[in-house]
């Protein structure tokens, strides 16, 4: 049972749980709305590094919901987030989309995306900017030098209209079979998005719910945080997918509408 009256801070996952690809679903306006209007808080939570938030708040509006740049937690975010508090001071080589870059910049963080000889650390992304030289010079820096090396989310492929297409985590593999390296990896299913929400929001991992359609990142991240659990059939998981999995939420349901009613019934 989700204990929805203690629960103060509601981390949803986005596509296949409010949406899917264009499509808003019935209840998601609703279910926004009655969480802000019962004094709750809410943040869209995200794995996707090549965009900013500022591309997702178009998306919304394009959906009909209206955000801020405070209703995200991004695997960027917690990337700049976790190297600010424990690398201050490298020089990292940013593997990822201009906007990655800028967003670490705008962080604090000595960046960049030329390689050269004071590099000290690599930070790779969805880079739907990639070339060849880029991965070049990351196999030398990395087979060379003893760096720091971190990926922002661990997702092997991103899905698009037509299927999918590679995503950080497959470029990582290419990097593994090249170098023998691994990088420690920040966004979903690791805890460190939900525990900086946490923080930001001033709730306690008992106050919080995750609330996703991937039982092996959105809901793995919440159970890694200590955090309530949603898997919603909304998405990606199936029935046979859930019984499948190792470790299981603590709640499922058919889609976010069963939380709008959960709340309306408060
Ligand atoms: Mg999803």
């Amino acid at each position: 049972m989700l204990p929805i009256e203690r629960i103060r801070l509601f981390l949803f996952d986005m596509d296949g749980t409010l949406y899917l690809g264009e499509q808003l679903y019935s209840f998601t306006r609703e279910l926004l709305a009655t969480i802000h209007a019962q004094g709750k808080t809410y943040m869209f939570m995200t794995n996707n590094s090549s965009k900013s938030v500022g591309d997702y708040i178009k998306k919304l509006a394009r959906l009909g919901i209206e955000a801020e740049e405070g209703d995200f937690i991004t695997s960027a975010q917690a990337t700049a987030h976790y190297l600010l508090q424990n690398h201050p001071h490298e020089h990292f080589y940013v593997l990822g989309t201009c906007s990655l870059l800028n967003q670490l910049a705008e962080a604090g963080l000595d960046v960049t995306s030329e390689a050269d000889d004071r590099i000290t650390g690599i930070v790779a992304g969805y880079d739907t900017e990639l070339t060849y030289r880029k991965l070049d010079d990351v196999s030398r820096m990395l087979s060379t030098k003893d760096l720091l090396y971190i990926a922002t989310h661990p997702d092997t492929v991103c899905p698009t209209e037509y299927g999918f297409v590679p995503d950080c985590g497959a470029v990582c593999e290419m990097l593994y079979q090249a170098t023998g390296k691994r990088p420690l990896v920040i966004g979903k299913p690791e805890p460190l998005m939900p525990q900086l929400a946490m923080l930001r929001a001033g709730v306690t991992a008992d106050e919080t719910v995750v609330v996703g359609d991937r039982i092996y990142t959105d809901i793995e991240c919440g159970l890694r945080a200590d955090a309530h659990t949603v898997l919603v059939f909304s998405g990606e998981t199936t029935p046979a997918d859930y019984e499948a999995a190792p470790r299981k939420p603590e709640v499922t349901m058919q889609d976010g509408g069963e939380l709008l009613a959960m709340l309306r019934a408060l």
